[in-house]
């Protein structure tokens, strides 16, 4: 076992469903041996991979944390083929408060792998997912969305896998998530990645992974938890590992790669011309900012940079200078 302080109450080798906290010591003012409670459900049945799905990498996406937490409660041992290891809310302390990062050491758990096991508690987090939990991992899935200020549809993210086994992995994620889009990276991965995301520790421990984008806004949509945990039970039985349950028809995804995000320029109220799924072409006028704050200023053109599809959207109507107002995709080569 590497060097971590985190420690897990669940057995990851016994058999049946099992679930408890990992401990992560924190000692402080009000509480000076007490832990952090990370919740973790593990449910095992003999032979077969090892699937880890986390939600909560960032706190205020709240999709993944609401849809594990009900596979967690549905799947049954006696269902499953191999190990289903859940983690609902990855890094407790940020999804506790509904914050993308942590308020007790202002850590983005997916900008900070692979770790420090002596580092504040986001850091020993992503240690011991790097190190603990990647490796006895088969798969790795990790659900995000757009959080509180930006809006994605459903969008499957992945790699194009750096062998031809782990390309096809890859291909068979997607296809069986079935999202409406998949957002295929064409450069990164491998064994010597240096990322800091969970898909990057994922790749320096050779397990085939895929991450999602599951709305935002800091809501929940009906629809796309459906959709999320439709595509997380044809998962496991692509895998093998649901061998009872029956998969519907795929309905399809619509690859495609990124083309860049569109920035303010400007501190106002960006008002956006369209919506998601929209096509525009570089240099045309995607929206404005308004400026409520200085009477009878003109509000300020947005142009698209790039040609392609409105993929991801802000969601809230203030911005300032440096803010991701969309990002844009096109249809993968
Ligand atoms: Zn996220």
């Amino acid at each position: 076992m590497p060097d971590s302080l985190i420690t897990s109450e669940v057995d990851f080798d016994a058999p049946g469903k099992n679930a408890g906290y990992l401990r992560l010591p924190h000692s402080v003012h009000r509480s000076a041996y007490g832990w952090i409670p990370i919740p973790v459900i593990c449910i095992n049945n003999g032979e077969g991979p090892t699937l880890l799905l986390m939600a909560g990498n960032h706190g205020d996406e709240y999709e993944g944390q609401t849809t594990l937490t009900r596979l967690a409660n549905e799947l049954q041992a006696e269902d499953i083929r191999g190990r289903v290891i859940i983690l609902p809310m990855a890094n407790f302390p940020a999804a506790e408060a509904g914050t993308r990062i942590s308020p007790i050491d202002q850590g983005n758990l997916n900008r900070a792998f692979p770790g420090d096991p002596n580092g504040h508690p986001t850091w020993m987090i992503a240690h011991y997912i790097e190190e603990v939990l990647m490796v006895m991992a088969d798969y790795a899935i990790d659900l995000h969305s757009g959080g509180t200020s930006l809006y994605y549809p459903p969008t499957l993210l992945r790699g194009m896998g750096q062998t031809p086994e782990e390309a096809a992995t890859l291909v068979t994620l997607q296809s069986a998530f079935d999202l409406p889009y998949a957002w295929v990276f064409t450069s990164g991965g491998g064994t010597t990645s240096t990322g800091r995301t969970a898909m990057a520790a994922a790749n320096r421990k050779g397990v085939p992974s895929v991450l999602a984008e599951l709305g935002g806004g800091g809501a929940l949509d009906p629809a796309i938890l459906a959709q999320t945990l439709r595509g997380l039970r044809r998962i496991l039985h692509a895998l093998d590992m649901l061998p009872g349950y029956e998969p519907d028809a795929a309905i399809g995804t619509r690859e495609l790669n990124a083309r860049g995000l569109v920035y303010a320029y400007d501190t106002g109220l960006f008002e956006l011309f369209g919506g998601i799924g929209d096509m525009v072409t570089q240099g045309q006028t995607v929206g404005q900012i308004h400026f409520p704050d200085t009477p009878l200023r003109a509000p300020v053109p947005v142009t698209s940079p790039y040609t392609g599809m409105i993929l991801c959207k802000r969601f809230i109507g203030r911005v300032a200078r440096g803010d991701t107002l969309l990002q844009i995709a096109a249809d993968a080569n």
